[in-house]
């Protein structure tokens, strides 16, 4: 058994008919690990949906009725470039749940992965490419206000950079400027990491704590020395008490939708390496999937596996 927890369900499958964003790739990803036997079905546990209290830790209220009601207006459907019915409501939640209890198993086991989740670019007040709402930081809005964290930092290696996680957690300008805050650190509860493609969508990329905007081409030798620069500079002016690390499968050099030459195997060594430093440093870390849209689905499906792989590689002790 591993030593740590995968989070999943079944559920995590998103309605949303042929699309590029392959919906089934948790259930294969799931399937090829059990059948790889690098886990057995008792290293995964259930999530159960996060409540609309959890959701509405981080998205406005007027946007979490849009879409309990089914009243998002045609230009918002088309920004969020899915399909909605009250099935796909049901399945982000469930994701945002997944990803509040691999947080919470984070904390005990120093890692979790859920088998799902990443939807980076969902706003407080919309969603857009293909993320309705924005699991990571409602799983860690919800960990603060459960006092388990102060502090977080996420590290987003998908492709497309991670601009609603940057505008969510973006430093709150002083309420009264000219008093002295009593606390200097409470403008950045949470750091922002983002590596991807500059040459790529979003358009217009909001400010993270620290965005490193890759050329496209760029391959796995100059990628992982630039990640591995990006962590130690912001471990070295942060020091979080959980990463949630964003592994989207995209930056493979034949993803539909990314520009970079990453190889499976440069992905791999990239999970490898975030996951040897947050151990170094003793921070545990969270993992989610985010995009991944190989030309064969066995690809995406490849890499994401090979995450929970790298994982245990790095965590199971020998
Ligand atoms: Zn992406």
């Amino acid at each position: 058994m591993l030593p740590f927890k995968l989070v999943y369900s079944e559920d995590y499958f998103l309605p949303i008919g042929t699309h590029v964003f392959p919906a089934e790739k948790y259930k294969r990803v799931h399937d090829r690990l059990l059948e790889g036997k690098a886990c057995e079905a008792a290293d995964f546990v259930a999530p159960r949906p996060a409540s609309d209290d959890d959701i509405l830790l981080v998205h406005t209220p007027r946007y979490v009725e849009k879409l309990k009601t089914g009243t998002l207006s045609a230009m918002e459907e088309l920004q969020l470039e899915i399909p909605y019915s009250p099935e796909l409501v049901r399945a982000f939640w469930l994701a945002a749940g997944g990803s509040m209890l691999a947080a919470d198993h984070a904390l005990n086991d120093g890692i979790a992965i859920s088998i799902g989740g990443g939807f980076h670019h969902a706003f407080p007040d919309h969603g857009e490419g293909f993320c309705m709402i924005n699991d990571i930081a409602i799983a860690i809005r919800r960990m603060q206000r459960d006092e388990k964290i102060r502090t977080a930092m996420t590290l987003d290696c998908d492709v497309h950079q991670g601009n609603g996680t940057a505008v969510i957690f973006a430093p709150q300008p002083a309420r009264s400027p000219g008093v002295i805050s009593r606390n200097r650190n409470s403008q950045t509860d949470v750091f922002t990491i983002s590596l991807h493609q500059e040459n790529n969508y979003p358009a217009f990329k909001p400010p993270s704590s620290l965005d490193v905007n890759l050329p496209d081409g760029l391959g796995d030798n100059e990628y992982l020395a630039t990640l591995g620069d990006a962590f130690s500079m912001g471990l070295s002016k942060f020091q979080p008490e959980l990463v949630c690390y964003v592994a989207g499968a995209d930056p493979y050099c034949e993803d539909q939708l990314g520009g970079l030459s990453l190889t499976i195997e440069g992905l791999k060594r990239r999970d490898t390496l975030v996951f040897q430093m947050a151990k170094a440093e003793g921070i545990p870390i969270m993992v989610t999937f985010a995009g991944g849209y190989a030309h064969r689905l066995q690809d995406t499906v490849t890499i994401h596996s090979n995450t929970v792989i790298a994982a245990k590689e790095v965590f199971v002790r020998k």
